[in-house]
């Protein structure tokens, strides 16, 4: 018989744990750089403008109501979704080698994902799923659920806290063919370490000769460089060469649509004459996953996101709005790095602005991550990244000083 007696005590998540302790810490000079989400220049966060003009339209609807979404979700969102990622004039889509479902966020397009994977993919080889080592830590989680076996391939570079790019290859030669490789397609987190175009071209190239089989997260499109284009270029690229694949996408970051759990979940074939048929057995697949697990996905924030990407001029407002979010965020890697050099802060710094995206692993050990939250009352994750987006141009130099007196 069950007996919860003998459940053991699981540890609090350590991300969620932090959040809770800066919360309950009362220094006003407290600084809050773990959890990832987008804060403004007063430490505040942001509803982006064209959302609030989206959701406004939204409430004003007449027709509004709150009938559930179809399983797959709302289509004028999963289409403007796969524009958004592919390209609008990508072929996968032209030639509907594409199928897309709403999920719950990033997270749940990753485990739609995963477990779609364990039902369906069985290469010869035991089917390993690979992950940057370091990852977003619930990656591992969310594979484990479904029970992929998992590794990692190496990422981040300690001495030039950049790529590691001979081990990632090195790996990915030596990884079973059939591989699932999770790739993070911009602003990795929690490096903030991206490869060059010219990288991605050798990733693909071992990916193919492999046969392994790619599974994009992307959830930071637009936020890195702010040019959607470009941080969606790796996966327009693999796209682009044929691959088979899929792509979790996640809203909560470039829509600021974060508690709305917006996200989409999408399968692209490789080019055949059955391509269309293919499409439409994972679709019907899918479909019943989709079933079991959450019936249909919540509507509200895929509604905002429908009425922005469906509007050319709401469009551009949500273009400038995230050139305001990544600006924002570069200008303050510019700042930070020159305060810790202008200070002799030992060690190097140009990694802080070599790296991209919300977040950077700053090298700190968590010895010197422990002294910040101790001393200085500063909160990051125990592994030295930062979330950018909360410096600010009232806190940073108070954290340059906090890190120069941890470091020495
Ligand atoms: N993947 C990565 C790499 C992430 O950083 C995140 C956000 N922390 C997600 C997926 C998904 O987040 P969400 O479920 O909030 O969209």
């Amino acid at each position: 018989s069950f007996d919860a007696n003998a459940v053991p005590q699981a540890p609090e998540d350590p991300l969620f744990g932090l959040m809770a302790a800066f919360r309950r810490d009362t220094d006003p000079n407290k600084v809050d750089l773990g959890i990832g989400a987008y804060r403004d220049d007063n430490a505040k966060p942001w509803v982006l403008p064209v959302v609030k003009k989206a959701d406004e339209k939204l409430r004003n609807d007449p027709n509004l109501n709150h009938e559930y979404l179809p399983i797959a979700g709302l289509a004028d969102f999963t289409s403007a979704s796969q524009k958004l990622v592919l390209g609008g004039d990508s072929p996968a889509i032209k030639e509907k080698r594409v199928t897309s479902l709403q999920t719950i966020s990033g997270t749940g397009a990753v485990h739609l994902g995963a477990l779609f994977l364990a039902k369906f993919y069985k290469p010869n080889s035991n089917r390993t799923a690979y992950f940057s080592d370091p990852t977003w830590p619930n990656h591992f989680q969310i594979f484990n659920n479904v029970g992929i076996p998992q590794k990692t391939y190496p990422y981040f570079s300690k001495q030039t806290k950049g790529l590691d790019f001979d081990g990632y290859i090195k790996s990915l030669e030596s990884a079973d063919e059939g591989s699932i490789i999770v790739i993070h397609a911009c602003a990795h987190n929690p490096t903030g370490v991206d490869p060059t175009q010219e990288q991605w071209k050798k990733i693909a190239e071992v990916i193919r000769a492999k046969k392994h089989f790619p599974f994009f997260d992307t959830a930071y499109q637009g936020f890195a460089s702010g040019d959607l284009a470009r941080d969606g270029w790796a996966i327009r690229y693999f796209v682009e060469q044929g691959f088979e694949l899929c792509i979790a996408q996640s809203y909560a970051k470039n829509f600021g649509l974060y508690g709305e759990r917006a996200g989409c979940f999408h399968f692209i074939t490789s080019p055949s004459t059955d391509a269309q048929s293919v499409v439409s057995r994972v679709a019907s697949q899918l479909a019943i996953l989709q079933r079991s697990e959450i019936s249909n996905p919540p509507a509200y924030g895929a509604r905002i996101a429908s009425i922005v990407l469906n509007d050319a001029e709401l469009f551009a407002e949500w273009e400038a709005n995230l050139r305001t979010m990544s600006g924002r965020i570069i200008e303050m890697r510019k700042v930070l790095r020159a305060k810790l050099e202008e200070a002799g802060t030992p060690g190097t710094w140009n990694h802080i602005t070599d790296q991209i995206g919300m977040f950077s692993f700053t090298g700190l050990t968590e010895q010197q991550v422990l002294k910040l939250r101790e001393d200085s009352h500063v909160y990051m994750t125990k592994n030295g990244r930062i979330s950018m987006a909360g410096l600010n141009t009232h806190n940073v130099d108070y954290f340059a000083k906090a890190v120069d007196q941890a470091v020495r």
